[in-house]
């Protein structure tokens, strides 16, 4: 087995962590929080606006804990679950294409708070963009397939070991 598949088998398992901390005593009036964005655990699952959840008047005196939330757990392990290799995007379209990529990250996170896109690198003019959730990866690679309709599009799908999922779309 290549250190690849190891990895992403880890990533799983850390989502799965993450999701739902074991230490966490349910039940107890305590919630989780995450220091690095506005996310909480409450009730089994992580959600935005933790400080206007926290300025409640019933909320008061609630106990709660520092925990990073699975999404920047991810990212602060450098792991991912989805992955899109966009190809030879036209050089005219690159702002065009980072913006939708930027706006679909900000509509993902709204809905679910550990929907994320880590970052977009380019590499030798292709960009490749890591997300925290797999259905992401197509999810985003059919954004752009339909923001781009001039433009030739492939769109192929590997379903890697684990969850993880990688999506090719390919500028002809
Ligand atoms: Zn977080």
């Amino acid at each position: 087995m290549d250190a690849k598949m190891n990895k992403k088998q880890d990533i799983v398992k850390l989502a799965k962590a993450g999701n739902e901390p074991a230490e966490f005593a349910l039940g107890k009036k305590g919630i989780l929080i995450c220091p690095e964005d506005d996310s909480y655990y409450f009730k089994k699952s992580w959600h935005n606006g933790r400080r206007a959840f926290l300025n409640r008047r019933e909320n008061h005196d609630l106990s709660f804990r520092k925990v990073l939330c699975p999404a920047d757990l991810m990212i602060k392990n450098g792991l991912w679950e989805g992955k899109v290799i966009i190809e030879n995007p036209p050089k005219d379209k690159l702002t065009e294409i980072k913006n939708l990529i930027r706006n679909f990250d900000k509509v993902a996170q709204a809905k679910d708070t550990l929907d994320r896109i880590i970052k977009i690198d380019s590499e030798k003019g292709n960009l490749i963009v890591t997300t925290t959730e797999n259905q992401m990866a197509h999810k985003l690679a059919k954004k752009i397939h339909d923001a781009f309709k001039k433009v030739s599009l492939k769109t192929s799908y590997q379903k890697a070991p684990g969850d993880a999922e990688i999506v090719w779309v390919k500028f002809q």
